[in-house]
């Protein structure tokens, strides 16, 4: 059986080579060709020998994801349908913003098992893991569509379908390779994990990694984030709130906060109050989303007043606050929307 190539880690890739008699060096060329030109095949990479080539080929595939539908909305956002080798379906949305800002917002997982009560992902379920191929193969897709004259890529969030950091392994690995710079050499300030509140999974990813994370809060009490978020029962509000003043003490990154604004359930004006308080001593940022409804869900989306009135509140309190409007929204692109 050969093996897919792009689900190999990097760090392993020398040793996998020696094994086969293969040139250590020829690592960083296969490296540079599988990530960088975007290389389909062995044929390709030129600069390596015929018989290394030949080697790889027996033993290697480079995967691919098929992109079965492309959506574009109004405001010029896609939303990409990949299919996987094993028929399941994973969605991506690439974002063009201000600044010239152009963010892919990729999936980790297909489904997802955190039983969110607000996300149309969670409905679905948790299918299976996504390997670290399928991960970095949503950006190679995206980028192998774009034509010279659209505007490249620069941002990746890991906030599609499922939870990264249940995924851990393939999300170390494929973000090592985001920041590799004979790959896709993105700085660490363009990429951004965002969790549920994984604290445990958190604390170890920010050892290893020095890229920036968003957690997503959506609730000010435990009580209402127990109801939001079954995660809160492993990791409250205030385990949350503690990692991220420890993290603020040791990171130069800000940390972004997400808030899904719903409707008389955590969009209270105590809730506005509590908010700053529970960020104190924390480099934060806040995006407030405002709920996106979807088929078969009776939460209800903030008023556009309230919505704006915790943003003027927040960034009174010193907190810079983002309404995240809903980009894509014709399409159901946005984020919570995601599902195959
Ligand atoms: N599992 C990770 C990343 C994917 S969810 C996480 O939870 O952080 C990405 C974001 O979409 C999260 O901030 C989540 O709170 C938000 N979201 C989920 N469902 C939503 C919905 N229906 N409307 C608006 N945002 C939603
Ligand atoms: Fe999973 Fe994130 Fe959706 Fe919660 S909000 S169910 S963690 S994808």
């Amino acid at each position: 059986m050969r093996q897919d190539i792009t689900d190999i880690p990097v760090d392993r890739l020398h040793a996998v080579f020696g094994a086969l008699g293969l040139k250590a060096y020829s690592a960083s060329q296969v490296v540079r060709w599988l990530y960088k030109a975007r290389a389909t095949s062995f044929e390709e990479m030129t600069n390596l020998p015929q018989e290394a080539r030949g080697v790889l080929r027996e033993k290697f595939f480079i995967g691919r994801l098929n992109p079965v539908d492309v959506m574009a909305a109004e405001d010029g956002t896609k939303k990409f349908l990949f299919e996987l080798a094993d028929g399941n379906r994973i969605e991506s949305v690439l974002i063009p913003s201000e600044r010239g800002r152009v963010t892919l917002c990729i999936s980790t997982e297909v489904g997802c098992a955190m039983g969110c009560a607000f996300c149309r992902t969670a409905k679905m379920g948790f299918v299976r893991d996504l390997s670290q191929g399928e991960i970095l193969g949503q950006v190679l897709e995206v980028q192998r569509s774009l034509l010279s004259s659209d505007r490249p890529l620069t941002n990746i969030v890991l906030m599609g379908m499922g939870e990264p950091l249940v995924n851990y392994d393939a999300v170390v690995n494929a973000v090592k390779i985001l920041l590799d710079e004979r790959a896709f050499n993105l700085s660490k300030r363009r990429i951004t994990v965002s969790t549920s509140g994984l604290v445990s999974q958190a604390e170890r990813f920010v050892e290893q990694l020095d890229v920036k994370i968003a957690i997503s809060l959506n609730a000010t009490t435990d009580g209402v984030r127990d109801q939001l978020m079954p995660v809160n029962k492993r990791f409250s509000v205030a385990d949350i709130t503690k990692f991220c003043r420890d993290y603020s003490k040791r990171s130069r990154h800000r940390v972004t906060f997400e808030y899904v604004m719903i409707r008389d359930v955590n969009d209270t004006e105590e809730d506005m109050k509590r908010l700053p308080k529970l960020l104190t001593g924390i480099n934060a940022k806040v995006n407030l989303i405002p709920f996106n409804p979807f088929p078969g869900s009776t939460l209800k989306a903030p008023y556009e007043t309230t919505l704006k009135e915790w943003q003027n509140y927040l960034t009174n309190k010193g907190i810079q606050t983002n309404i995240r409007i809903g980009r894509g929204q014709d399409i159901m692109a946005a984020c919570g929307q995601l599902a195959s």
